[in-house]
């Protein structure tokens, strides 16, 4: 079969590579049908994931159709529709034992830390498998990923029903969290660099939208949020300047939610945590909500339809990370189709 592989930073290329078998009985093999391109894909490619480890096939993005399953796999059979949660944990650990395993101590991701799912066929246990129980587009599967890392966000900070969120960034990740947020019946405002994602995030139920470059950009936040500041603030921006101003707009007795993989460090006083009382959380991943979130595309709870700006043939790979690389303004989530 066929795989997108990144040998070495900047060595990105469509290989031959055997076809999967079933080694275990509670394997499951699937023929992908799509995948999603994720920044820290290109990160892989650019060497500056942290993470990463080569040669990789690269893709934690990805769902198909069920073709083969060993002889103990009950959940799922040939010809479901499934996409497929890229976390793999020890079990036994801290984490694990308390029902986390998404930062299980010796996580492995797929795509990331072993091979991942941008093949044309895939073989993963029985337990990372989440089935559809409706026929949904085949582009769809495999953005419930990033759904999943939206709906983590929203659990780890609690969001709820009138609850006053600012999200930092309008990019797939603040979108996945701002459509989850909304479902929550929160009232969120989001922020973006670019006008064209800020259009996005409009169409996708924000309430407010900010440009980041607006000179009344702190006055027009807090009287989104109250003049105290913001009650709940997401920072998927992710450099190390951005939590530090994620802290500053947080009100006190509010929550911050961490989502970046960054090893550079922010400079934030311990005083501002303290005198604000602040309730400062990571958010990795996610801790099995690949069910969740496809009850809810099930239910039409989402609009992930918009997420995807291009489709694009798995074979023209490089055109679609040159496409990422050079054409934010136009790309939110580029999706591969593997037919
Ligand atoms: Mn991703």
């Amino acid at each position: 079969m066929k795989a997108i592989k990144v040998t070495e930073p900047f060595h990105l290329n469509l290989v031959e590579v055997p076809d999967p078998e079933i080694k275990d009985s509670h394997d499951v093999i699937l023929k992908i049908l799509s995948g999603g391109i994720c920044g820290s894909d290109i990160q892989i490619w650019n060497g500056t994931n942290s993470l990463a480890t080569y040669p990789r096939i690269i893709g934690h993005e990805f769902g198909g159709v069920v073709v083969e399953t060993g002889s103990d796999v009950h959940s799922v059979k040939p010809g479901d529709l499934a996409a497929v949660d890229p976390v793999l944990s020890c079990g036994s650990c801290y984490a694990c034992r308390i029902g986390r395993p998404n930062v299980c101590v010796s996580l492995k991701v797929m795509g990331v830390h072993c091979d991942g799912g941008f093949s044309q066929y895939v073989c993963v246990p029985e337990s990372n498998v989440h089935k559809f129980f409706k026929n949904f587009p085949a582009p769809l599967l495999s953005l419930v990923e990033p759904y999943t890392i939206g709906a983590q966000v929203n659990s780890r900070a609690s969001i709820s029903k009138d609850d006053c969120v600012f999200i930092m960034g309008s990019g797939p990740i603040g979108l996945t969290v701002l459509q989850t947020a909304k479902n929550l019946g929160a009232q969120v405002i989001i922020s973006d660099l670019l006008p064209q994602r800020l259009k996005s995030a409009r169409s996708m139920g924000a309430d407010e939208t900010l440009l980041a470059s607006d000179p009344l950009f702190l006055q027009r936040l807090y009287s989104f949020s109250g003049q105290d500041g913001v009650p709940v603030v997401v920072d998927t921006v992710c450099t190390p300047a951005s939590l530090e101003e994620a802290v500053s707009f947080a009100s006190p007795a509010g929550k911050i939610v961490c989502l970046g993989l960054k090893n550079q460090p922010s400079a934030i006083a311990m005083s501002e945590i303290t005198k604000k009382e602040l309730t400062l959380v990571g958010s990795r991943l996610s801790n099995r909500r690949f069910d969740e979130v496809i009850r809810h595309f099930e239910a039409g709870d989402y609009t992930p339809d918009q997420l995807i700006t291009h489709q694009i043939h798995y074979s023209q790979i490089q055109e679609a990370f040159e496409l990422l690389i050079k054409h934010p303004e136009l790309t939110l989530k580029v999706g591969l189709t593997f037919e």
